[in-house]
């Protein structure tokens, strides 16, 4: 920290400003939630007019009436649609309803309970206490679906660039157990980077060194997410049918920020062996899925390129919002030795790492200041940060405004925490 010319009174007076400055923000007892990456309601505005857009048309293009049970694996204008998200085949998509996260869970439980081709070895067969590679800081609910499995989650750390790959591969090659990895390729959460093309090329032979059933599920949340320019993730599914691993390859998408987060269509992606292990649970848990919704998205969307434009206009909500984060990060916090910040140009959050240690204090002040961050940890495996110092801002859903003053608060916490560290550490 950068605290180096004041000395112990200097240091008390600042810190005895600042906590003014702390108990002046909890008089005003606001209210404001940092938790989640909600889109705001002025985004899920953008897809009103899906409200409406059939106009009493609910025939396919092939002539099947969606409103009708079936279709178990998606009207295939919506598996296309999928197919030109995921950058696959529709032949390798599935459209089903509006979870891609109820996808994951689905198919981590077929794979823990019948293996993850629909055939042995399962996950949960016999001694064998199945794994997890799980780059971090990351998803929590990923995190969450592991341990519902009772998966041990070994944590990865990230490089910038995508997970440590000397790393996953040392301990790919040393644990015979590990059968998974979770990956947000690109925008990751919360970190925001995209992987690099080698890191994809590595990830996509990671089957030809792991154990039998090894399977990356690729969580491609944000693949159309991007603020300024569109920027490019590698295509690891093409990568790993040159490899001949194409079983090992999972992916997950969804609209859930690209038109409603709670009634989009989601996306499940792989090969003809891992769908149809897939569609014998399915075709057991369901008639089909909600074809309506599906029909709805691709005659508002139509294709990637419509797609694009939609996101074009999230990006134009989003970014102001980002450079509210960003602005206030460095006029609050630049130059001082009170944490590193990421910056993103995609995706839904930022990033902050304190001083080790200042986590879960600085979760605390902001608390008692009215506003709700995710709880220190929570980016980790089992709520364990080991430097307690990641936290996960999500500036979507508040208003410009409110996100002023969370800002102002998360500052004056960052401020307050490091600054009695460094005073208890003289
Ligand atoms: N995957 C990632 C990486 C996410 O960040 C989120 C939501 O924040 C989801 C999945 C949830 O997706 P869905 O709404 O399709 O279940």
């Amino acid at each position: 920290m950068t605290t180096p010319n004041l000395d112990a009174n200097q240091l008390k007076t600042r810190i005895e400003a600042v906590e003014a400055a702390h108990s002046a923000l909890c008089s005003r007892e606001v209210n404001l939630d940092f938790t989640r990456g909600k889109p705001a309601i002025s985004q899920l505005q953008l897809a009103a007019a899906l409200d409406g857009v059939l106009d009493g048309d609910y025939l396919t293009a092939d002539g099947t009436d969606t409103r009708g049970y079936g279709g178990l694996d998606g009207i295939p204008e919506a598996r296309q649609l999928g197919a030109e998200l995921l950058g696959v085949s529709a032949e390798n998509v599935i459209a089903q309803g509006n979870s891609s996260l109820t996808l994951m869970y689905l198919y981590i439980m077929h794979a823990c309970h019948y293996g993850p081709g629909g055939q042995a070895p399962a996950w949960h067969a016999g001694a064998l206490q199945a794994k997890f590679l799980c780059p971090c800081p990351g998803y929590d609910r990923h995190f969450e679906i592991c341990e519902d499995f009772s998966l041990a989650m070994i944590p990865v750390p990230m490089t910038g660039e995508g997970p440590d790959m000397d790393r996953v591969e040392a301990l790919i090659r040393e644990d015979a157990d590990i059968r998974g990895m979770w990956c947000v390729p690109k925008y990751s959460n919360p970190t925001a980077e995209t992987y690099s093309d080698e890191t994809v090329t590595r990830i996509a032979q990671l089957a030809r060194k792991a154990a039998p059933g090894f399977r990356v599920l690729w969580d491609n949340a944000y693949c159309v997410h991007d603020f300024y320019d569109h920027q490019p993730l590698a295509n690891v599914f093409e990568l790993a049918q040159g490899f001949g691993t194409e079983d090992s390859i999972v992916m997950f998408a969804s609209t859930s920020k690209i038109s409603f987060a709670g009634a989009g269509v989601a996306f499940m992606a792989g090969s003809k062996a891992t769908l149809d292990g897939f569609r014998k649970r399915l075709g057991v848990m369901s008639i089909g899925p909600d074809k309506v919704n599906q029909l709805r998205h691709v005659r508002l969307f139509k294709d990637r390129a419509g797609i694009q434009a939609h996101m074009q206009q999230h990006a134009d909500l989003m970014r102001p919002k980002f450079e509210i984060v960003r602005q206030q990060l460095e006029a609050g916090l630049g130059n001082q030795g009170m944490g590193r910040w990421t910056d993103p140009k995609g995706g839904y959050f930022v990033s902050f790492d304190t001083l080790p240690g200042l986590a879960s204090e600085v979760v605390q002040l902001a608390a008692e200041a009215g506003l709700k961050l995710l709880p220190a940890g929570a980016t980790f495996p089992y709520r364990h940060d080991p430097h307690n110092s990641n936290i996960r801002l999500a500036p979507s859903y508040l208003s410009e405004p409110d996100l002023e003053q969370a800002m102002e608060i998360f500052v004056t916490c960052v401020k307050l925490a490091s600054l009695r560290h460094a005073q208890s550490a003289a």
